[in-house]
């Protein structure tokens, strides 16, 4: 595993450092938020010792400054995305405020009684919630790709499952579960065919391979700042220009306004239009320092890392007997490995990790049917990033031996 200088990547996270019950840390859990480094913290530190501000507001140099470094992170954004102006790059809280914008926004004026919104089983609450709501709102119906038994879509049940009714379709390109990695493009181009739209849920995507909204034909796509070594607290919705120059926002307030009278108000141009009150300056201008970060290693060079340490830790994990890991084969899926352990409740697999300095994921995931159609009340999950080990898939290994020799004791 050459492709990253690991022993570089690890010394820029200052809290791979930490001891977590006298342990060396291992942290298997980027899935669910990754860990920081030390560029993007000290960006955030200097944005606020020399460049706080609001933006788009004061003429006064901090001002200036401050309005400069957001909207450069708006630039960066659209480069890493490769979207083609920067009036698609809408900042928002995260991936859940995002679609929460489109399926209001855009979808309150598109769909109506009788149309159809399609999305797949294996989404997160995020990409699922919102489009329920809007069904009920509109009296539409909420139809859902079925999964194969391995966890992924056939094209045939996709194109069997989108109509000419079908206003719009949302898939994850990541399944923050199974690992699956969707074919995003196959099914826009689907969804093109019926004239609904496409969109993305990328939040387990965008941190770990190279994402090309054009390439793809994405009409919506949403990720979070937080999953892709950025801070908590922004995200992004891109938005074809003119899709978003059609919808009307959502939130109404300060900035995104052009003229306001006492009964009356229009709305300035894109992509302030959705950006209502002072924005997420600090955490845009952090977002900056994670893609600058990850663009130094190479999107590509993450996701071949990722790639072979995830190959690593499933076929040792694959020989632990008693250990069932859903979703497809390790050269099908993404850096995360969903499991259960045979007679060992996930919350108890994690807290007897967590004593061996292990960090992963227990519980439902935020993907309640995605459980129901495992027939699981929970899973546990181990996620890696650019920051992880062969060795440390190694002291998982043996943590994971070791407590299931404990609760298989008769006592
Ligand atoms: N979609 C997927 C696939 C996710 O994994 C997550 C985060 N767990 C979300 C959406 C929601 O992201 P956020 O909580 O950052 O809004």
């Amino acid at each position: 595993m050459t492709v990253l200088n690991i022993n570089k990547v690890r010394a820029d996270f200052p809290i791979l450092n930490e001891q977590v019950n006298g342990q060396p840390l291992v942290y298997l859990d980027s899935s669910a938020s990754s860990q920081k480094p030390q560029a993007v913290i000290d960006t955030i530190s200097q944005y606020y010792e020399s460049m706080n501000a609001n933006v788009h507001r004061g003429v006064h140099t901090l001002g200036t400054r401050a309005t400069d470094g957001y909207e450069k992170a708006r630039e960066a954004v659209r480069r890493f995305i490769n979207a083609q102006y920067f009036e698609e790059i809408v900042f928002t809280r995260g991936t859940t405020t995002a679609l929460n914008l489109v399926a209001h926004s855009y979808g309150d004026m598109v769909v109506n009684a009788g149309d159809e919104i399609v999305i797949t089983e294996m989404e997160h609450h995020a990409n699922l919630v919102p489009w329920q709501m809007l069904a009920k709102r509109r009296q539409a119906v909420l139809k859902y790709i079925p999964l194969q038994p391995d966890g992924t879509l056939l094209m045939s049940d996709v194109e069997a499952a989108i109509t000419d009714r079908t206003k719009i379709v949302s898939v994850t390109h990541v399944s923050n579960v199974l690992g699956t990695i969707n074919d995003i493009k196959a099914i826009a181009a689907v969804a093109h065919k019926h004239g609904a739209v496409m969109v993305a849920d990328g939040a387990q995507a965008v941190p770990h391979m190279t994402v090309d909204v054009q390439a793809l034909d994405v009409d919506f796509y949403a990720f979070s700042g937080h999953k892709m070594v950025g801070p908590t607290g922004i995200g992004v919705l891109y938005g074809r220009r003119k899709l978003l120059n059609q919808t009307e926002p959502i939130e109404f307030g300060g900035d995104m306004i052009d003229f306001v009278g006492l009964h009356d108000s229009t709305w300035t141009e894109l992509p302030v239009k959705f950006e209502a009150g002072t924005p997420l300056i600090a955490e845009a201008i952090g977002l900056h320092a994670a893609i600058d970060y990850l663009e130094a290693l190479g999107m590509d060079n993450v996701l071949e890392y990722e790639h072979e340490l995830t190959r690593y830790a499933y076929e040792k994990m694959s020989e632990i007997e008693g250990l069932e890991i859903y979703g497809p084969g390790p050269d099908a899926r993404a850096g995360l490995i969903t499991f259960n352990l045979k007679g060992v409740h996930p919350h108890d697999l994690a807290t007897a990790l967590d004593a061996d300095g292990i960090a992963i994921r227990a519980g439902h995931h935020c993907a309640q049917p995605l459980m129901k159609w495992l027939n699981q009340s929970s899973t546990a999950r181990a996620s890696f990033y650019i920051y992880n080990t062969t060795e440390e898939v190694d002291v998982l290994i043996e943590s994971l031996k070791k407590t299931k020799e404990f609760f298989s004791y008769e006592f």
